[in-house]
């Protein structure tokens, strides 16, 4: 009972029940995510290989030492491939049949031709303790996923520390084995009180880490799905201005204020000239195409409180807080300039691009159905009176 109560080997045992059992939990919850199923199968076949070693221990047979050494061995190698398969990298499959081939052959080796176990032990612990290093060295230097590399980090580190205790222990293997060291019982042997207290840990630790990889990348895709859902809902996808209602819902919150605060507000409504023409001439992709560049000629032209809104069709509006008529209108003809003055061209074939405005100033009383009529308003003038122009509402410009 005594014997149980302070085993190492019980406790190392039921720490890898715990990491398998919350890896095959991990598993289950971040489908379809890369890397936990490899996890998940990496404990199930660690705590094999140690029940192998265990009933080596008891009956002595050479058959479940082989398979002991070679299971822990191939969940170390699995625990390996999912952090290549989450990070995208392709899989050294190879890493499995490699260190496990090796092992068994040398522990036949042993067994057959009366070999040393200092010498065994260490050829274990070189083979876990090398294993690692690839893996290691991507963790520590991909920069390519940024949120999920702090747990990189993290995962990188433990399995250093796993790496550096190992080889520590091969090495101890190597030492005893060439000094021709008597047997030591494993409960009074370093090589022993190595990978329990602090290899096992650190695999621990390693566990946690990529537990929090797989949250932290969770966390950030819903977050862009998140963003793309907004987006969607408020930009129009074409121009990537806002759409019209995202422009409605500003211009109820801005109007308001500007008459509440006396200040001027301004709102134009833009519409491309002859763009049904446009699109027959030159194909309705071509008329997208410039529907694109007509949006992003704005950039660089305007506030950061003014707002520019794909209405419609070949319809924008465009709402000018803090600006008075005059203002606006030179904003309109400058911009008008630019557009009649931008080299478009299908093919080689030059196309001329206008566009028509109607500009309206909030008025006591307004509300944003108000203004935008009056904006329509003269901007109908603006297309009857030869299109290519700017018309500021007037009362008696209708
Ligand atoms: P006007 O000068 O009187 O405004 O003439 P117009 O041809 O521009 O006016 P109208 O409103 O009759 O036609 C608008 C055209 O804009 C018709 C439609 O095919 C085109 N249009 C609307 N939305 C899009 C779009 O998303 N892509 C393309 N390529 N064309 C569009
Ligand atoms: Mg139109
Ligand atoms: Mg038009």
């Amino acid at each position: 009972m005594l014997a149980i109560y302070f085993s190492p080997m019980l406790l190392g045992l039921m720490l890898l029940l715990a990491i398998a059992v919350a890896a095959t939990a991990l598993w289950y919850v971040s489908r379809p995510y890369a890397g936990p199923a490899f996890w998940m199968a990496s404990g199930w076949t660690l705590i094999l290989g140690v029940m192998l070693f265990i009933g080596f221990m008891v009956t002595g047979s050479p058959v479940l030492n082989v398979l002991g050494n070679a299971g822990q061995l191939a969940g170390e190698a699995l625990f390996l491939l999912g952090i290549f398969r989450f990070l995208g990298r392709p899989l050294p499959l190879w890493i499995v049949p490699a260190s496990v081939g090796l092992m068994m052959a040398f522990n036949i080796r042993y067994w057959v031709v009366d070999g040393n176990s200092d010498f065994l032990l260490g050829v274990y612990s070189t083979i876990a303790g090398l294993l690692p290093l690839q893996a290691i060295w991507l963790l520590l230097h991909s920069r390519a996923d940024r949120a999920t590399r702090p747990a990189q980090l993290l995962v990188g580190v433990s399995l250093l520390l796993y790496s550096g205790v190992t080889l520590l222990r091969g090495y101890h293997g190597y030492h005893d084995w060439l000094l021709d060291r008597p047997y030591i019982p494993p409960h009074q042997s370093f090589s022993y009180l190595l990978p329990y207290n602090f290899a096992l840990p650190a695999l621990v630790m390693g566990f946690v880490g990529v537990t929090l990889m797989t949250m932290q990348r969770i966390l950030a895709s819903s977050r862009e799905h998140e963003e793309r859902a907004q987006r969607l809902a408020t930009r129009d996808e074409l121009t990537n201005l806002l759409n019209r209602r995202a422009f409605n819902a500003i211009a109820e919150r801005d109007l308001p204020r500007a008459l509440r605060q006396q200040q001027p507000l301004c709102l134009a409504f833009i519409d491309l000239d002859h763009f049904k023409r446009l699109n027959d001439h030159h194909g309705h992709n071509f008329g997208d195409q410039v529907l694109r560049m007509f949006a992003d000629s704005w950039q660089g032209q305007l506030r950061a409180s003014d707002v520019l809104a794909r209405y419609g069709g070949e319809e924008f509006v465009l709402l000018l807080p803090d600006t008075d008529p005059g203002e606006a209108r030179t904003l309109l003809d400058r911009a008008r300039a630019s557009v009649a003055a931008a080299d478009i061209r299908d093919g080689d074939v030059p196309v001329p691009l206008t566009f028509s405005a109607g500009l309206a100033q909030a008025l006591a009383g307004d509300d944003i159905d108000s203004l935008l009529g009056r904006a329509d308003q003269a901007l109908y003038r603006a297309k009857t009176s030869g299109r290519d122009q700017i018309v500021v509402w007037e009362p008696d410009s209708v």
